[in-house]
């Protein structure tokens, strides 16, 4: 057996659960090992029943004097053992296991380990975890008892007893073949690798766990930081042929028409994009700014500097309403000054532009990206709410063989150790300031005994014209069925029992493009009142009339999200509000929620989430398409600054890392999954 091993070729594995390792990305022998256990139990304590403590972890070791199964009356399979250890008996249950009546026999030495509780004067252990016991002495090497257990996720029917029985027999076996990647220089202090993966799994003490997870986690932050960098130093050497040549004047003019001023922010991180434009290598930036930050002229500033190179631009968005509202914008502000714009998305109502048009800005939706047009001359490429599209559709675009200069936007806000780690290889602008003037609209977190007085006061407001958008709650991450359901039942709910004086349109992922496009139209129009949505589809509107944001289970959302949403209102000069139902009381809860109420930084409720809720949850990961961490986490700045450093170390006195085999190897494998380019 070999680290490469394919599981279905491991003994004891057989290929129907092979088949099910590879739902959980386990192929190898190598991944087996590297699926870390969730949690622990402390099971180290091996006593007796006689000096047993209730109601805790422990281990005992006797013998099965008997053993049964019966059926309940509610259909289960209750088994029921009586176990003796020399110093008392006590009873055993399981549910659902019928097949322990068979592994285990009457006289058979085991090792149990669980809570004992006591009901009247019987002693009962429910779901002991348990194996048998060869020789005398309690099991040096045992799994599952008398010690610190570790506990696995649990999925498709794989137990965490299974997957502890097989990681601790390829770990014993393939433990003397793990190479170390990382040099001991590298990482001073600490674990070997085949000794963290050994106590990751099979700790001895609560002081292992943590020296395993440190190595670990370093493992996990230094190759991405060592990708991210490499990445940027290849981009950096890739020369574009386009070094722009920044016209001040007529920049500073064409700001100077705009029927606005521009922010401090926008102010700055334009220069920022001017500098990077006019370098010898392309640029690679995102720029973060929240909803209405106004990222949208800041593009179109660098998109008139590569015109007055003789560039072209392409500029790619989410959707057509998206697409649309730029193609609109640049012929507002773009098209007076000679610039032709074309437009091209996937239907015929959109599309604005034909074979032999060759616009200087071609702006569309993905359907760009299987289209022959504008390929050539081609100097800047923007993506539009980046995190909207796949990895491949990103860097399709930006592998031109022109290398042109490469702009992504999105809204969505990234802490700062976020984008440290995953971002690392792009230049990071922040627009943290909205255009003043704008009215912040008033946020509450609605308790269930005030539901009906917000009820009330939104069919007020609707009532004077105004129109609503009621959000549903987010059932599972993806518009699934269960989620398509759930907002119906909502719907159906709102129309006939609390809104049935109004007019309600319901919206979700599974309609037919055509119906959306309807309804978005309709509430546009005001033949809507309240459009009630899930929240996975993007309205990415602008409708000035509409007022009022209403969240269903609020606590399903982190905050940076909520605050996403609020931010489809109060784009017009009326007053606004966002509604925050949550029928849970949970005082953590709601404290969480009512920051919403103060606090009006989506960057700011960003770090709170991360804080909160950890880096599992943070809004944008999961959507990035890059890295979910596995071990490490997001919130642990000392680390990810130390890595950097280290891989910064590295790549400085070795760029080609051939010195470091080990680590280049384990590098393009990982690079190969979330970069490709
Ligand atoms: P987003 O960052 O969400 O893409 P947009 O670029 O669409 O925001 O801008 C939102 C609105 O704000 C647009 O109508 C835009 O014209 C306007 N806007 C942008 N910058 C300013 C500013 N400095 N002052 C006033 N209005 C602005
Ligand atoms: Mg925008």
């Amino acid at each position: 057996m070999t680290l490469s091993t394919p599981l279905s070729s491991v003994p004891g594995i057989g290929s129907s659960y092979a088949e099910k390792l590879k739902y959980l990305g386990l192929n190898t022998i190598n991944d087996l090992i590297h699926y870390y256990p969730f949690r622990y139990e402390d099971f180290s304590n091996v006593t007796t029943i006689e000096n047993v403590k209730l109601d805790e972890p422990v281990t005992l070791i006797g013998d099965i004097w008997s053993i049964t199964s019966i059926h309940t009356k509610t259909h289960k399979v209750m088994t029921r053992a009586i176990f003796n250890d020399g110093t008392s008996s006590i009873e055993l249950i399981w549910f659902n296991q019928p097949w322990l009546s068979k592994s285990i026999n009457a006289g058979n030495k085991i090792q149990i380990a669980g809570k004992i509780s006591k009901s009247g004067n019987k002693l009962t252990c429910l779901s002991p975890k348990w194996e048998k016991v060869l020789d005398e002495s309690p099991a040096n090497n045992s799994l599952h008892s008398g010690r610190i257990v570790p506990i696995y996720s649990e999925s498709l029917g794989i137990t965490s007893k299974w997957l502890r029985q097989k990681i601790g027999d390829s770990i014993k076996q393939v433990s003397p073949l793990i190479v170390d990647p990382i040099p001991e220089s590298v990482r001073p202090g600490l674990l070997p690798l085949p000794e963290a993966l050994e106590l990751i799994h099979f700790p001895n003490t609560p002081e292992d766990i943590e020296k395993a997870k440190q190595r670990l986690s370093f493992d996990e932050l230094f190759f991405i930081q060592i990708a991210v960098l490499k990445k940027r130093a290849e981009w950096q050497q890739k020369k574009t042929t386009y070094s722009l040549k920044i016209n001040q004047k007529k920049i500073d003019q064409f700001i100077k028409d705009l029927p606005f001023q521009l922010t401090d922010a926008q102010k700055k991180v334009t220069s920022e994009i001017s500098s990077d434009l006019s370098k010898p290598f392309p640029m690679n930036r995102l720029v973060q700014g929240e909803v209405g930050s106004g990222k949208t002229v800041v593009a179109t500033i660098a998109i008139y500097i590569s015109y007055l190179n003789n560039l072209r631009s392409i500029l790619m968005a989410p959707t057509e309403i998206l697409a649309f509202q730029h193609y609109n914008t640049a012929q507002k502000l773009l098209e007076p000054l000679g610039v032709k714009v074309g437009l091209y998305t996937g239907s015929k109502k959109f599309t604005k532009t034909d074979k032999d048009f060759r616009p200087d800005l071609l702006i569309g939706t993905h359907a760009l990206l299987s289209t022959k047009l504008a390929t050539d001359q081609v100097g800047l490429v923007i993506i539009d709410e980046q995190q909207r599209f796949g990895v491949e559709q990103r860097s399709f675009l930006r592998s031109r063989p022109d290398t042109p200069h490469f702009l992504s936007m999105t809204a969505t806000p990234i802490p700062r150790t976020v984008a440290l780690t995953l971002y690392g290889d792009l230049d990071l602008s922040i627009i943290n300031e909205l255009p003043k003037g704008r009215i912040k609209n008033k946020t509450f977190y609605v308790p269930n005994h005030k539901r009906l007085d917000a009820y009330e006061f939104i069919a007020k407001k609707m009532g004077e014209g105004d129109q609503v958008y009621l959000v549903t709650p987010l059932i599972e991450e993806s518009e699934t069925l269960t989620t398509v359901r759930a907002a119906t039942v909502e719907f159906e709910k709102l129309k006939t029992t609390i809104f049935p004086k109004f007019r309600l349109g319901l919206l979700h992922g599974r309609l037919k493009p055509k119906d959306k496009t309807d309804i978005i139209d309709q509430f546009k129009a005001g033949r809507i009142d309240c459009l009630v949505s899930t929240s996975v589809v993007e309205v990415g509107v602008d409708v000035p009339n509409a007022t009022i944001m209403v969240i269903e289970g609020a606590e399903r959302f982190g905050l940076a999200q909520l605050h996403q949403l609020r931010g489809r209102v109060g784009r017009g000069s009326k007053e606004s509000f966002c509604f925050l139902f949550s029928e849970l009381v949970e005082p953590s809860l709601v404290s969480r929620l009512k920051k919403l109420e103060t606090t009006y930084d989506g960057l700011a409720l960003a770090e709170l989430d991360l804080k909160i809720r950890g880096s599992g949850d943070l809004f944008g990961i999961r959507q990035s398409g890059r890295w979910e961490l596995k071990i490490a986490s997001f919130t642990d700045l000392e680390l990810i600054e130390k890595t950097r450093a280290a891989a910064q170390r590295i790549l400085h006195e070795n760029p080609k890392l051939d010195k470091y085999p080990s680590i280049a190897a384990e590098l393009s494998h990982l690079v190969s999954q979330v970069m490709p380019d």
